[in-house]
């Protein structure tokens, strides 16, 4: 029988060191319980934790950490479906390069540089395949090395031989790359180079049997720092492949399986290219590699990502506070709106766009839109009073104008009562009516 997490706390050290990532030893025998933690992660678990706990504690999904500078996560889920629980550690975006590619600076120069800025989150791409093409080994290493250097990514290396992968894995020690292409032939010799270096290794077979052979003797080794990578050759053997292994490791814990994944793309065609990613964003993909650098490609890859793996059971938050749109001044209007991060990027983008300087108020509302939070009690005129008090916004403007969301008209009355000398004005219900509202009303 699984043990509960106070349970799983007295065979902890009980110090609190917080080495694990967690706040506490109970915290973290939590993370156990659910299965979204590994004991290895505790350096100081007793032998008789580990004999106790055993392959019990480890998470269906064994987590990976990609990268070294910018460190990313790989697998670690405990749930098939995002609505049981929350999709942990999101799909890795990388993009591959060739190594003789006469473009190749200008190309991770983007890469290193891309930026798109997401309902308050900075995304960007988080790893760099380099793929050696033609025969040229120094070329080969002289572009993994840019490729470190320049971008500071996680290197996914496709070497195209053993002797390069093992050169290039030593000029990447310490930056948790890749070592790709990995196969049964040369699997001793990458482990080597692996645990040499502190690298990982994508292990690959023709088929799921010989993969799970390969992944079963590498454990056997001691040697889990690795993801796999399905030789599938069509979308729906792709697809297929992956809910298979995740099926077999979340709902039958079978370990061989219970690994991330790590995939290629590259259909020729941008559109096939696309479809493919997003099956992997959406079907369990640990790293997906794009064949090009397109920008256009990923903005929706990206936002998609993000909807996602956003926990469901959380809202995307703003902090509350409050926040200056514009050079607003003294006799700036006031505009409220609660914290759900939609809500406030839609409101503010409006009040940017119709020019206004003021200043936007946002409680704290648990990250629930408007009408939520007011049925909620969260988003009533007590609660904004309150919120305007503690953020003394009497000593920031002498207008003594705020102005409300339509959609909770009805707590102005309330709002005037506990604000004693404002006006509240009744703002529209949609954010988009904003402009109108401030150039016909409040102007
Ligand atoms: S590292 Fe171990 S001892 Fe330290 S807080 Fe985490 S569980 Fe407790």
């Amino acid at each position: 029988m699984a043990l509960s997490g106070l349970q799983i706390q007295k065979l902890l050290p009980k110090t609190n060191c917080k080495e694990c990532g967690s706040n506490t030893c109970l915290a973290f025998a939590m993370k156990l319980a659910a299965k979204k933690a590994d004991l290895n992660e505790c350096p100081y678990a007793s032998e008789e934790a580990k004999s106790v706990l055993g392959a019990d504690s480890e998470p269906p999904v064994r987590p990976v950490t990609v990268g070294a500078a910018k460190p990313a996560r790989v697998g670690g889920e405990t749930v098939l479906y995002r609505h049981e629980k929350t999709f942990i550690n999101q799909t890795l975006i990388a993009i591959d390069v060739l190594d003789d590619d006469p473009d190749l600076t200008a190309k991770l120069a983007d890469i290193r540089d891309y930026r798109l800025e997401r309902v308050g989150e900075i995304l960007t791409v988080n790893a760099v395949s380099v793929t050696r093409h033609g025969a040229d080994e120094a070329r080969f290493l002289q572009a993994v090395k840019q490729t470190a250097e320049m971008t500071g990514l996680a290197v996914i290396l496709r070497a195209g031989s053993t002797s390069a992968a093992i050169a290039a894995a030593a000029l990447l020690k310490g930056t948790n790359s890749v070592i790709a292409d990995v196969q049964a032939e040369n699997l001793a010799e990458m482990r080597g180079a692996a645990v040499e270096n502190g690298l990982l290794l994508a292990i690959t077979a023709p088929d799921i049997d010989s993969l799970i052979v390969m992944s079963e003797t590498l454990k056997a080794d001691g040697f889990t720092n690795f993801v796999l990578q399905f030789d599938t050759r069509s979308l729906p053997e792709t697809y297929q492949t992956n809910i298979i292994a995740r099926r077999a490791a979340i709902r039958d814990n079978y370990k061989a399986l219970g690994y991330g994944t790590l995939r290629f793309i590259r259909t020729g065609n941008a559109m096939d290219d696309t479809v493919e990613a997003i099956t992997e964003i959406t079907k369990y993909g640990g790293i997906c590699v794009l064949p090009t650098f397109d920008p256009a490609q990923l903005v929706s890859l990206m936002t998609l990502r993000l909807n996602i793996y956003t926990d469901p059971q959380k809202p995307i938050q703003v902090e509350p506070k409050i926040y200056a749109i514009g050079e607003p001044d003294r006799n700036s209007p006031v505009f409220v709106t609660t914290n759900f991060s939609l809500t406030y990027f839609i409101v503010s983008g409006e009040l940017e766009n119709s020019g206004i300087s003021c200043w936007l108020a946002i409680p704290e509302c648990e990250g629930m839109s408007v009408l939520t939070a007011w049925a909620a009690g969260k988003f009533s005129g007590s609660h904004i009073a309150k919120f305007l008090k503690e953020m003394k916004i009497e000593e920031m403007v002498d207008s003594r104008r705020v102005v409300i969301p339509g959609y909770v008209s009805q707590i102005s009355g309330e709002l005037e009562e506990n604000l004693p000398g404002w006006t509240v004005l009744v703002g529209p219900q949609e954010a988009s009516d904003l402009e109108a509202f401030i150039k016909n009303i409040l102007k």
